[in-house]
């Protein structure tokens, strides 16, 4: 029986350039994504998207137009000859968007972590020729993204990609919205290499600025290609204002990024994908770090408010004791583990002060 590891994904052979897939997060209004589509230029931007029902965080924000939204984007894909795409988080979205002759379906973040709502998704699915791509779940588990294709595969689904869109690991003080956290992907990459993998850059980032530094580290990773989101007026969106770019931004920076990289197999050595993971462990050292010493000022104003002593040596002495354990148990010396800690304090009992 063939593998989910060996199917060899045709579709993507029909796309000669890397698969550039571009549209709002949201569709907004009919003449919202006619006026995003027409600035597209095709020979870049193959694929439009737009959300039509939004999984958002919060209550009472926008939760995206409806079924409506899969006729408006039927007249993207008539004026433009562009292929359309949508997320689509229960059985009937996937019974509309069929309807709506969607060509390519995408499960989003919050949909891949539950077991349930995949196999729902994959059971109304069932045999279809439609690509299917997964998103990342939001947590950092690779089984759990490999466990949706399987469902996918065992009914039958067999034109599959993926979506690498971040983590979410980081409570605060990061410089992405969701971390890229490249080695699940690369392993994801490295166990199926046969399936096509698309970076998001507008998910990772959350914001206009490294949109494509993502891109091109992904390029360098020899990924697919892109789904990033575009609005003709992005400061306007209603949803994910912060991260959209115009079509124009993105066809001026993919072109700037072909004409320097030479996209091709096998372009990144070994050195540099450790490198690129460890510069992105460093940055988490960073912001845990920021994280640790706002935590100090906070205490240290309520030191002095109730007039207790900045420094507590036998809470420090305690604490460090403990850290030196778990660094051990972690393959780290115990000399390492004072070094570190120490400057950590010090920092610490200069700022509380
Ligand atoms: C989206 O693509 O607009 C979206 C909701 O993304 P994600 O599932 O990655 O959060
Ligand atoms: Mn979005």
């Amino acid at each position: 029986m063939e593998k989910l590891n060996n199917i060899k994904q045709e579709w993507i052979e029909n796309f000669d350039k890397p698969l550039i897939i571009s549209g709002p997060c949201s569709a907004e209004s009919e003449q919202q994504i006619i006026n995003t589509a027409i600035k597209m230029d095709k020979s870049y931007i193959q694929v439009f998207r737009a959300g039509i029902w939004k999984p958002r965080t919060r209550a009472n924000s926008f939760e995206g137009v409806g079924v409506i939204g899969l006729s408006w984007l039927n007249h993207v894909k008539n004026k433009t000859n562009m292929l359309i795409a949508t997320e689509v988080a229960n059985a009937q979205h996937v019974h509309d968007a069929i309807k709506h002759n969607v060509d390519i379906l995408w499960i989003g973040a919050r949909s891949t972590v539950n077991p349930f709502t995949v196999q729902e998704i994959a059971n109304a699915l069932e045999g279809t020729n439609k690509i299917i791509l997964v998103k990342n779940p939001i947590n950092p588990d690779l089984d759990l993204w490999i466990g949706a294709l399987e469902r996918l595969y065992n009914k039958n689904i067999k034109n599959l990609g993926v979506i690498h869109r971040g983590f979410s690991i980081l409570y605060k003080n990061s410089k992405y919205r969701n971390q890229p956290y490249w080695k699940i992907a690369l392993d994801f990459k490295e166990k199926y290499p046969n399936i096509p993998i698309l970076c998001d850059p507008s998910h990772i980032c959350g914001n206009r600025i490294g949109l494509f530094e993502i891109a091109k580290q992904a390029f360098k990773f020899n990924y697919n290609g892109l789904i990033i989101e575009s609005h003709f007026d992005p400061d306007n969106a209603l949803t994910d204002a912060n991260q959209q770019i115009t079509p124009e931004e993105v066809i001026k920076n993919l072109k700037l990024i072909y004409s320097k990289y030479k996209i091709k197999k096998n372009y990144i050595s070994n050195i540099e994908y450790i490198r690129t993971y460890i510069d992105e462990i460093d940055q988490s050292i960073l912001s845990i770090i920021s994280e640790r010493m706002l935590l100090s000022k906070k205490i240290g104003s309520l030191k002095k408010l109730s007039k207790v002593d900045i420094l507590q040596i036998n809470r420090w002495n305690k604490i460090l004791l403990l850290l030196k354990k778990s660094g051990k148990s972690l393959g780290l010396s115990e000399i390492f583990i004072e070094k570190i800690f120490n400057l950590i304090h010090q920092e610490s009992i200069k700022i509380q002060k």
